[in-house]
């Protein structure tokens, strides 16, 4: 990206382009704001976070969805509550309107039994690597944040991984109540339209205020 969003203002501290398929990883100190821009449009950015002092004091998407009226769909005024009930970040604006966390996130295991093929990288794979970056592993891992994934939900209970409903250059941002752990995967899946087929890049910008 050339030049900052003319809404961003602050002292920057990263502005990175996430390639397609990549993985990505920052603590975001406690008042920072972090913008997660879908460059091209349908595409899901799936997220976690931890309390950057306390990895064990992990994202709890369940909590989250208990406590936040905004419900299964994570959109503006949703706090992401961790499993000791830290709040981590909220969502102070968002173009796109819909996020998920109730879909999970994809995996090599995943796409050999839903869709039979081999060796396929998912975001659980990239968050792995990310996360082995401090030391952190399997056991550290939660259910995740799809940002820009729709996930409908049916009256009788059928979820479904729908095509995306992002434009591009539709962005969220996000306040870091608490200093933590952000970690991205680009998701890489092509075997259902959550990324309409094409994984492209996104943009990940952050800024002290
Ligand atoms: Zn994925």
């Amino acid at each position: 990206m050339t030049a900052l969003p003319p809404d961003i203002h602050g002292t920057i501290v990263e502005d990175t382009t996430i390639a397609a398929r990549a993985g990505w990883s920052r603590v975001i100190k406690k008042g920072e704001m972090m913008r997660i821009i879908d460059l091209h449009g349908k595409q899901a950015v799936d997220f976690l976070c931890w309390n950057a002092h306390d990895h064990e004091d992990r994202y709890a998407a369940a909590d989250t969805m208990k406590i936040n009226e905004t419900g299964i769909f994570l959109t503006t005024g949703t706090t992401f509550y961790s499993v000791g009930l830290t709040p981590l970040m909220t969502i102070t604006a968002d173009t796109c309107g819909s996020h998920d966390t109730i879909g999970g996130c994809c995996s090599a295991e995943l796409n050999k039994f839903r869709y039979d093929v081999d060796n396929q990288t998912g975001c659980r794979e990239n968050f792995l690597a990310e996360m082995a970056k401090v030391g952190m592993g399997k056991r550290d891992m939660a259910a995740n944040i799809n940002f820009f994934m729709y996930v409908p939900v049916s009256a009788d209970g059928q979820m479904d991984m729908g095509p995306s409903i992002s434009k591009p250059g539709d962005y969220v941002d996000l306040r870091a109540d608490s200093d933590v752990l952000a970690v991205i995967s680009n998701c890489p899946q092509i075997n259902n339209p959550v990324n309409d087929y094409n994984p492209t890049p996104v943009q990940v910008t952050a800024w002290q205020p």
